[in-house]
């Protein structure tokens, strides 16, 4: 993981780039000051992205996932799915600065009327969660402004956060067990000592022969790790 971090850190200038130009572009078209709110990065698993109004207990900001921004080898994202993104956040910092025509306001929630209203104009996908794919498809804003959320997917509760709930489900499935052998390109052969599930996540132990090493099994998968018993 901290590998990966290293490696993923070193596109945060362009990811800064790419996000001021496209926020500075939408604070001309709605006189708004969203490319000068603060941005940071992580590697949260379960999030994406967020936004984190003024007045909390916690600073403005913008925050987003290098795994899901930034493109690697194992996760290629693409430039569509990332600028989703960007603008689905942009959509959340617009509701709290920008007034909302009162027939946008009918539906409450992070993720109500108001919201897909301020996606509409962003030209974000306004669904709550993330799909790979969605921002290809031509987006129905007045059928999403209209009808209440019909979908299958239970809406999420917190606040300002965006989740994968599919992603973190499948995550937290173990698919390895204790004692297994499993090959890894750079490190070698490894023994899993101890299985560790996480919510969102299964970290594995893995005894390589010059030390101990904490992986994800995700990565295990991603990156074609194989087990030596051939499973
Ligand atoms: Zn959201």
């Amino acid at each position: 993981m901290d590998e990966l971090y290293v490696r993923l850190e070193k596109q945060v200038p362009a990811l800064r780039l790419q996000i001021a130009q496209l926020y500075q572009s939408f604070d001309r078209k709605f006189h708004l000051h969203g490319a000068s709110v603060p941005v940071t990065f992580g590697m949260e698993q379960d999030v994406l992205g967020s936004y984190t109004p003024a007045g909390g207990s916690e600073e403005e900001h913008f925050h987003f996932s290098l795994l899901y921004v930034a493109s690697y080898e194992e996760r290629p994202v693409s430039n569509e799915d990332r600028l989703d993104v960007f603008r689905h956040e942009y959509a959340h910092y617009m509701q709290y600065n920008m007034p909302v025509p009162a027939e946008y306001t009918w539906q409450k929630g992070k993720h109500g009327s108001a919201w897909k209203y301020c996606c509409s104009l962003t030209g974000a996908v306004p669904t709550e969660f993330y799909r790979a794919g969605e921002t290809l498809k031509k987006q129905d804003y007045e059928k999403a402004l209209k009808n209440p959320w019909k979908g299958t997917m239970t809406p999420v509760l917190d606040t300002f956060r965006r989740e994968t709930e599919y992603q973190r489900q499948k995550n937290s499935r173990v698919v390895f067990a204790q004692g297994e052998t499993v090959l890894h390109p750079k490190f070698g052969e490894g023994v899993i000592q101890k299985i560790d599930p996480k919510e969102g996540s299964v970290i594995l132990h893995i005894q390589f022969r010059d030390k101990i090493r904490k992986i994800d099994q995700k990565w295990l998968n991603r990156t074609r790790y194989k087990s030596a018993r051939g499973i």
